[in-house]
């Protein structure tokens, strides 16, 4: 895509400025693909080509056009802010950057949301006859229960939140990870009086949660006998839900772009 189609397209007026910095990524389930400048880049530049293979070398060459260009657009931006790109302390940033990374991986509300993927993958595993029975007989392990054979014959119900715990499974620990990650690094005498980053990012891990929370409500309800699995499921989640929200006690009042509207009364 040349500079000026860029250019352009960012100033247009019906996309909504950084609304795609605090979503969850799921544009085939977001309710502004229209008004998002990124979606629309995804598709004006990817979407047309018939393979869409991520191997397929005109996406590739297509990706590093766009990289071209928009390392020619920072620079530009660079200069009329005065930021000097080549003045970076590589040595220094990245000791930082990795000190940062071992603070936040170890930080609580990281280590629950790794234990949580483990948490999902597990009960996956163990529920995998239920979404595909013919596993069941090349597979010596647990045999297929006739309540989850009859809970899931022919019904869709299931699909959709399996769908969001799958999205939400990783989702939650690299939000969570960025929020940490910039709480580190903002400096709060500073920023105090605006947005956070690290607010957004909690606030996407918190909806992530929620929603999570919400679908695990609905499998529970399709496999009552399995119950006891999926509740310490639940009660992890909900316990790292009450975690992040006592270490990130603005998130919840981050005002996404788009997403989120201002209270007027507040
Ligand atoms: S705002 Fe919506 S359309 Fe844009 S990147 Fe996020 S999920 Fe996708």
């Amino acid at each position: 895509m040349e500079k000026k189609r860029l250019k352009k397209l960012a100033e247009d007026p019906r996309f909504i400025q950084s609304i795609y910095n605090y979503c969850d990524r799921w544009c085939e389930r977001c309710p502004f693909t229209a008004r998002c400048l990124n979606f629309a880049l995804g598709e004006e530049e990817f979407d047309q080509l018939e393979d869409q293979d991520l191997n397929n070398e005109e996406f590739w060459k297509k990706l590093s056009e766009t990289l071209h260009v928009t390392l020619e657009l920072l620079e530009e931006a660079a200069e009329e802010h005065g930021i000097d790109l080549n003045s970076m302390d590589m040595e220094e940033s990245a000791e930082e950057e990795r000190l940062n990374d071992e603070l936040a991986r170890d930080h609580q509300c990281s280590r629950a949301a790794k234990l949580y993927i483990e948490m999902v993958d597990d009960w996956l595993d163990s529920a995998r006859y239920i979404f595909s029975p013919e596993e069941e007989e090349r597979s010596t392990a647990e045999p297929l229960d006739e309540k989850d054979s009859a809970s899931s014959e022919g019904d869709n119900s299931l699909v959709e939140p399996v769908e969001v715990v799958g999205w939400y499974q990783h989702l939650i620990y690299v939000k969570l990870m960025r929020a940490i990650r910039g709480e580190l690094l903002e400096e709060p005498e500073i920023l105090d009086e605006y947005p956070k980053d690290s607010d957004g990012s909690a606030k996407v891990a918190l909806i992530g949660i929620d929603r999570s929370i919400a679908a695990w409500g609905e499998i529970r309800n399709l496999f009552p006998h399995r119950s006891n699995q999926i509740l310490d499921i639940l009660v992890h989640l909900e316990q790292l839900r009450r975690t992040v929200e006592k270490t990130f006690p603005h998130a919840r009042a981050f005002i996404r772009p788009g997403f989120d509207k201002i209270d007027l009364n507040s």
